[in-house]
């Protein structure tokens, strides 16, 4: 399995076409600034996915992994694999438990892993694929990201004291939630770095993406990103699409659709992936919080970004997003994989901060749906499911229900993706139900564990130069 770039430019100074799993594994963006893809989708035959059925999540997870990183040996992608999704870390043996909540809609819990939120599935496998890539050609790694919460702690959780690897994680100063900025601020590891940027997300993002493009100082000090553009996590999430199906479904003649909380579009790519790859996914629907870029695409086919002040600040905080980093790659996808177009249609993109697809036939032929749901609804939502259900919702997941529940159709099971644990956001649990989010017992310090950041301001400047003084 070969990665082209969404581009056509290449990969690296010699800016190779095609490259291998392992050559994109530790960056972000190839020399074009394009983003890493398959240059085909493996397919799926009915005989493969009957024979997955029955298999265990981590053995799911090896089957799957397995056919974009052909370069890994078997025995050794086995062993991480194994090593990654155990009940110990992730809270139980099935790793991502299936739950109804009646009305035909049912929730995928993907949020069980150390720092209570869905990136942990891809993040824990990618802390052990950068360990084992590292090791194997003596290495070393300085990880550079942006997140608005939920990415930063995640990838530190899966970095934090593993040999030959620093992170260096800014996030907008005071927007992220007390619990997240507990969890990520509390960790006591030299080689983690918190970079609290007096900004929005966007500008650390911005920051970030600066970074990745200037190629002579990544090489000098060794950075790569693991933010949501980074392929293997993409890859690791197309394995809970298809657990989702086997445990929804009682054959594989059925079919589903997914409903996902959406900011950068890396969760629910994930999902298109798997569709692709054969899976039967009737509809992706995309829900969006008041950050309506996404739901704005799929409406009118009009993809327009907002500028930082145009993005608000909502109690989705992890969905506050004014453009999606990894819409890139579905793009590409929507014009028969035409790196020229997609090319032109950055460059439009980038002149005039939109673009418009008119010709809307993709959005059947891709089966993407979508809607948002604002704050208002978000209340009433996490009121609603726990009134019938009894199982309480976090923010981000009561999007994705709201906008499901317009979506489902008779005998189609409908999936929400469940993104993170009410405890991470309990402010909000108080305001919609007048009662703390369950804690998990695990946690029940982190806010009174003492923190370290260091506050830089929204300048290219300032964090390069903190880089070359503090890069390993
Ligand atoms: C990251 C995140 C999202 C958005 O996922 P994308 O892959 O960026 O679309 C939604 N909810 C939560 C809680 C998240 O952490």
């Amino acid at each position: 399995m070969n990665y082209l770039s969404t581009r056509g430019g290449g990969f690296g100074k010699g800016r190779t076409p095609l490259v291998p799993f392992l050559d994109i594994l530790l960056e972000g963006l190839a020399a074009d600034g394009g983003l890493a893809l398959p240059e085909a989708y493996p397919s799926i035959d009915r005989d493969t996915l009957d024979a997955w059925r029955y298999l265990t999540y981590p053995d799911l997870a090896f089957e799957v992994v397995r056919l974009f990183a052909t370069d890994i040996p078997a025995v050794d992608l086995r062993g991480l694999v194994l090593k990654t999704y155990t009940a110990d870390a992730f809270g139980s043996p099935e790793i991502v438990p299936v739950t109804s909540l009646g009305g035909g809609v049912r929730m995928l819990g993907l949020s069980n892993g150390p720092t209570l939120a869905f990136k942990d599935i891809a993040m824990q496998l990618l802390g052990n694929l950068f360990e084992y890539a590292l090791a194997k050609t003596g290495r070393r790694l300085n990880v550079v990201g942006a997140t608005s919460g939920d990415t930063g702690s995640a990838a530190e959780y899966a970095l934090r004291g593993k040999q030959g690897v620093a992170v260096f994680m800014l996030s907008p100063a005071g927007r992220m939630s007390p619990f997240q900025t507990a969890q990520m601020f509390s960790l006591q590891e030299p080689n983690i770095h918190n970079l609290a940027i007096d900004g929005v997300f966007d500008q650390c993002q911005d920051i970030v993406k600066a970074i990745s493009n200037d190629a002579s100082f990544k090489r000098a000090h060794a950075i790569g990103t693991v933010n949501s553009i980074n392929w293997a996590r993409i890859v690791a999430q197309v394995v809970y699409y298809f657990w989702g199906y086997f445990k929804s479904t009682s054959t594989n003649d059925e079919r589903v659709s997914f409903t996902v909380p959406s900011g950068n579009f890396g969760n629910i790519f994930a999902g298109h992936v798997a569709r692709e790859m054969g899976l039967p996914i009737d509809r992706l629907v995309c829900a969006t919080n008041e950050n309506d870029v996404l739901d704005e695409f799929f409406r009118t086919g009009v993809y327009r970004v907002r500028s930082s002040t145009e993005t608000v600040a909502t109690s989705t905080p992890s969905m506050d997003i004014s453009k999606a980093s990894n819409f890139e790659r579905l793009v590409f996808d929507l014009v028969d994989r035409d790196p020229a177009r997609l090319s032109a249609i950055w460059t439009t993109l980038e002149r005039d901060g939109r673009f418009e697809l008119a010709d809307r036939a993709w959005a059947a032929r891709f089966g993407f749906a979508s809607g948002k749901c604002s704050h208002a609804e978000r209340i009433a939502t996490i009121r609603s499911t726990y009134e019938s259900s009894g199982v309480v919702v976090d923010p981000h997941t009561a999007v994705a229900i709201k906008v499901a529940r317009e979506h489902v159709q008779d005998g189609v099971p409908m999936l929400v993706l469940e993104t993170a644990l009410p405890a991470k956001f309990n402010e909000t649990i108080r305001e919609a139900l007048g009662i703390d989010a369950p804690a998990p017992p695990r946690l029940e310090d982190l806010l009174d564990r003492p923190q370290r950041a260091t506050s830089l301001p929204p300048t290219l400047a300032a964090v390069r130069q903190y880089l070359v003084e503090h890069a390993s």
